[in-house]
């Protein structure tokens, strides 16, 4: 028997005891290509002997100093590090554990901003449908993901929710792309207005979306779009970048490729790359300065902020995304994985979408191509893919669920940015195969 509280009470999990580069291995000796990164965490592959140095070398000078009493060399060279690189105007970095760390932070130093500046009335946020921002009460209260919230609805922080720009499913046939990101993107406007805009404190996205239904970019334009109508009303745009950022879609953050500028952007995942549990909330000088002069304090925190061995290992993990030239690397290997993907997928009569950027692709599964009617949820064709892709040695991330009363089955894939040319041909072979049998 075992003591580990699993996710799914009666499944039997292998268990995992190497990883080598895209591979894990099991007790068995089975192998398993890494496709989705676990859940787009593992950018860097496993086994990095980089990372695992700058790990033990933080252990043997410093393991742990309060964030409360003392700051650390390594929390202040990844603090530098991150701001250098992060977009025009967010120059401070606030150190956690995880992603839903980091949106509750966010939120409540949006919260506290607004207060700061003697707006204390703004207490509302928006978000969208499409979204997962965290499984603590107040980023799954601001995540649309309906399966995940319901049982605990009546608990959690209430925020509203509008349209996500979801090209494949929304964009009308007389509409363009850019007059369909504005639609959608005027949902904002709306929805402040219904509020009254001077009850509310933000809108928070992730600029591609990433659980809740298989990375999925925004057109071009419903950002900068966004951007202007936060502006108008003087509300925060707080991007979660926990998935998409750092590298994994071509770009050190996912917005450089939408224009825009956040005021508060949340990291995680791929900040660790599974080496070590690190999450961080990133914002603007503004922010921090009404706080810092105001009352001089903001109220939160963790006891493991900034965690120095955590912060080591997320710094040599950022230098290589950076001056490793593994982001770049993201973009290429990106390019090449969406173009295996369209020529196995691209005329599959049950993939009715391949999307994505860099190394962050989906792929939405229909049972009709044309009418891009969804398959019976009774079919469980998302948790049948992960079993059978298992079996053939493939981890891979696909999910179903129900956005604006819609069901869907897609899955996730989210490599290694150093998969080679050979081990992502493997990945949509395997891929292939389990859909093939599945299906
Ligand atoms: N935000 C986004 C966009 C995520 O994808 C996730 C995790 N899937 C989270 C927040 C929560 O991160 P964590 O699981 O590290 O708490």
């Amino acid at each position: 028997m075992t003591h580990v509280f699993p996710r799914h009470a009666k499944a039997k999990l292998p268990v995992a005891v190497r990883g080598d580069g895209v591979y894990l291995f099991d007790s068995e000796g089975n192998s398993y290509l890494d496709g989705s990164g676990g859940a787009a965490v593992s950018c860097l592959g496993h086994n990095d002997p980089d990372i695992i140095v700058a790990i033990k070398n933080q252990v043997d000078s410093l393991d742990f100093a309060h964030t409360g009493f003392m700051t650390s060399e390594a929390a202040e060279a990844l603090a530098t590090r991150l701001a250098l690189h992060a977009p025009e105007g967010i120059d401070r970095v606030y150190l956690v554990s995880g992603g839903s760390e980091a949106v509750e932070a966010a939120l409540k130093l949006a919260r506290q901003y607004m207060i700061e500046i003697g707006q204390s009335q703004r207490t509302r946020f928006i978000a969208r449908r499409q979204s997962y921002h965290g499984n603590t009460l107040g980023a799954l209260g601001t995540g649309g993901n309906i399966w995940r919230r319901d049982p605990f609805d009546p608990i959690m922080v209430s925020a509203s929710h509008i349209a996500p720009c979801y090209e494949y499913r929304d964009r009308t046939s007389v509409e363009t792309a850019e007059d369909y990101g504005n639609r959608v993107a005027n949902e904002l406007e709306a929805e402040l207005l219904r509020l009254g805009p001077e009850n509310v404190i933000g809108f928070l996205a992730e600029p591609v979306v990433g659980a809740t239904a298989g990375a999925v970019p925004p057109v071009a334009g419903y950002f900068r779009r966004i951007r202007e109508i936060c502006d108008k009303y003087e509300v925060l745009l707080i991007l979660d970048e926990v998935m998409c950022g750092m590298g994994r879609t071509g770009t050190f953050f996912a917005c450089e490729q939408d224009g825009v500028r956040p005021d508060i952007v949340t990291i995680a995942k791929g900040l660790g790359a599974g080496y070590q549990p690190i999450g961080a909330m990133l914002c603007s000088q503004d922010i921090y300065d009404a706080i810092a002069e105001g009352s001089g304090f903001f109220q939160h925190g963790h006891t493991y902020l900034g965690h120095p061995v955590a912060c080591a290992a997320a710094n040599a993990v950022v230098k290589k995304l950076i001056e490793g030239g593994l982001t770049a690397r993201s973009d290429k290997m990106g390019q090449y994985l969406e173009r295996a993907l369209f020529d196995t997928f691209g005329q599959h009569p049950h993939v009715g979408d391949i999307r994505g950027r860099g190394m962050f692709r989906g792929l939405e599964f229909v049972a009709d191509r044309d009418t891009k009617a969804p398959f019976d949820p009774e079919k469980q064709l998302a948790a049948r893919l992960k079993r059978k892709a298992m079996e053939n040695g493939l981890i891979c991330y696909p999910m179903s669920g129900t956005i604006d009363g819609q069901y869907g089955d897609h899955v996730l894939l989210a490599p290694p940015f150093i998969a080679t040319e050979l081990q992502l041909d493997e990945l949509v072979d395997k891929l292939s195969k389990s859909l093939k049998a599945v299906l």
